[in-house]
């Protein structure tokens, strides 16, 4: 037996999150509807105005409604330095720590040949742009250390090499393969502070 068609269409559809399989999206389908219409509501509103509104913060890329992300507009920060990671979640843990007042950018990703990710897709010219126009005087690479962050940090070491800029890598005593976003504060606040410079 099937549940109707709307029910099964609503199994499918939670089924786009990661680690949710059929069990799972059947198990949070039914609990809504049998007992969190509310909760439900609320979901299908801000997830409806999530979608549609939320875009790229134009100067560092990381996820945002307004047009330049709350850190990029505040004069609070240190222009002088520009920390490049790779998901707004590494952003996040950076931020959450509070060891880094300079600027970010943001890859949205790491070289991936194999899906398709070059330096085009990591918005590597807007890079190239940022650091003409601004006055940045250090980048960190703060890529994640697993074998895809490295490459990506070894690729942006010797495109930025050109530049009269510094250049470091965050220190290791991040565990390999371990990402920023998981990092408890202690350890990337060690990586940070011994940041080794690059060129
Ligand atoms: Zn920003």
């Amino acid at each position: 037996m099937h549940f109707s068609p709307l029910i099964e269409e609503l199994i499918q559809a939670l089924r786009c999150q990661p680690g949710v399989g059929p069990k799972s999206a059947q198990r949070i389908a039914l609990h809504l509807l049998e007992r969190n219409r509310q909760g439900g509501q609320r979901l299908a509103t801000t997830l409806a105005q999530a979608m549609e509104q939320v875009g790229h913060c134009s100067s560092c890329r990381t996820l945002t409604e307004e047009p330049i992300c709350p850190v990029c507009s505040s004069s609070k920060r240190n222009p002088k330095v520009l920390c490049i990671v790779e998901t707004p979640a590494d952003l996040l843990a950076l931020e959450q720590s509070g060891i880094y007042d300079g600027l970010y950018f943001v890859l949205l990703g790491h070289l991936s040949p194999i899906a398709g990710i070059g330096p085009e897709e990591l918005g590597l010219n807007e890079l190239l742009n940022k650091l003409e126009n601004q006055p940045v005087e250090e980048v960190i690479l703060a890529t994640n250390p697993t074998l895809e962050g490295e490459t990506t940090a070894l690729y942006l070491a010797e495109l930025l090499a050109p530049l009269q800029i510094k250049i470091t890598h965050l220190a290791q005593g991040i565990p390999l393969g371990g990402e920023l976003e998981y990092l408890d504060g202690g350890t990337l606040s060690r990586a940070f502070a011994g940041r080794q410079d690059v060129k």
